[in-house]
């Protein structure tokens, strides 16, 4: 059996233990009490084999210290710290292990997923692997709200690396991993009109409304599937009593990218709204702020991760997703991104998350078979595919 396998096999309980504590820890991402508590027990876990910086706003980054002289370039693990779940979640969605799964909030997204790389270190270490990079983890405290405070810094570390591997969770039951993202972004649009009564001064009033709901019209036009452009009125908010006339309305859009190229298609259409009632006023403002992770960047670090797992008798599959991650910055910067490196499972933000106790073991192995191998290099033409243990 692989040595790597056999190293996750033989830990597996302390690995779900690690989970269940981490997982016990909330750490929604409004709330920066509990994501610096979170911080520091994620920092306890790591300490004895990593150096650990933290930044302000919760950011960790773990310099791991691991077998190998000689360091040539870097590879950067990317993960978050923060969940959906607002504090208290655990009353009614408690850490569990049950029919083969663990479940509770953040275990898929991505508690685990940071659980699986600290314990991937671990077997390189104690199994004297030597490394030919230099390994960084860094946990972001910000990702689902948008990742505002730590994309310079993600941006940064990204740029000093050789390769990024994303620890999200791995799309569906069987883990694909993700090779391609959209790009994401919102756009908001304010329409002011004119307040009156609406039976004394009908006339009088610019029903902010009306003229919302004409653009919105106009606005989900500038969908284009067969591109994979998507835009989506998500949110309206305007008026204030029904017998008024109202004087503004917003809205906020959800766009999705595939191609970089489209951020330009859909800023021309934004800026081409027009009003129909000229005593309004339209005003837009947004855009793109996670650019689209294209496939090319990450092809052949998805082969190599391929002919790894299947060394770990697992026949791995890509798959491109319509949500946005950290690895949508790295990519874009030209850096080769492997995402969905993380837990397998189901239910990422909704009440059934959690993940298969059975495909953590050959997850863990697999990232520790990615981080000994050269990520930097292109594989030797035709020769036998590279096989560690
Ligand atoms: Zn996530």
């Amino acid at each position: 059996m692989d040595s790597f396998l056999r190293y996750a096999r033989t830990h597996l309980d302390e690995m779900i233990e690690s989970i269940r504590e981490l997982v016990e820890c909330e750490s929604p991402s409004d709330d920066p009490a509990s994501l610096k508590r979170f911080a520091d027990l994620f920092a306890v876990h790591v300490s004895d084999i990593a150096r650990v910086k933290t930044y302000s706003g919760g950011h960790l980054r773990c310099e791991f210290t691991l077998p190998g002289a000689k360091k040539d370039g870097q590879v950067l693990a990317l993960g978050h710290s923060d969940t959906v779940w607002p504090m208290g979640t655990l009353k009614t969605m408690p850490f569990r292990q049950k029919s083969g799964r663990l479940w509770g909030p953040g275990v898929l997204d991505m508690k685990a997923g940071l659980v699986f790389f600290v314990f991937a270190m671990r077997a390189l270490r104690e199994l004297d692997v030597p490394v030919p990079h230099r390994v960084v983890l860094q946990v972001n405290s910000d990702e689902e709200v948008g990742s505002g405070s730590s994309r310079a810094l993600t941006e940064e570390a990204a740029r000093r690396s050789v390769a990024v591997l994303v620890l999200e969770p791995g799309t569906g039951l069987e883990g694909k991993l993700k090779t391609s993202r959209k790009g994401v972004g919102d756009y908001t649009i304010r329409v002011r009109g004119k307040a009156a009564h609406a039976g004394l001064d009908f006339t009088q009033g610019a029903n902010a409304i009306v003229e919302m709901a004409r653009q919105l019209e106009r606005v989900a036009g500038f969908t284009r599937l067969e591109r994979g452009i998507t835009v989506s009125p998500g949110v309206i908010r305007g008026g204030t009593r029904s017998n008024v006339v109202p004087p503004e309305c917003s809205a906020e859009v959800d766009v999705r990218v595939v191609r970089a190229a489209d951020e330009r298609y859909l800023a021309r259409c934004f800026a081409s709204l027009k009003v129909f009632d000229k005593r309004c006023v339209v005003e837009v403002t947004g855009g793109v702020n996670r650019p689209p992770m294209e496939r090319a960047g990450g092809r052949r670090l998805f082969g190599l991760a391929r002919t790894l797992a299947a060394e770990l008798g697992i026949e791995l599959e890509e798959s491109s997703s319509g949500g946005g991650s950290d690895g949508n910055f790295t990519a874009a910067l030209g850096v080769p991104t492997l995402d969905g490196l993380g837990a397998v499972g189901e239910g990422a933000h909704a009440p059934h998350e959690s993940i298969l106790i059975r495909r953590i073991a050959d997850r863990t192995a697999l990232l520790a078979k990615l981080v000994a191998g050269r990520l930097g290099r292109p594989p030797q033409a035709g020769g036998p595919p590279h096989k560690l243990h």
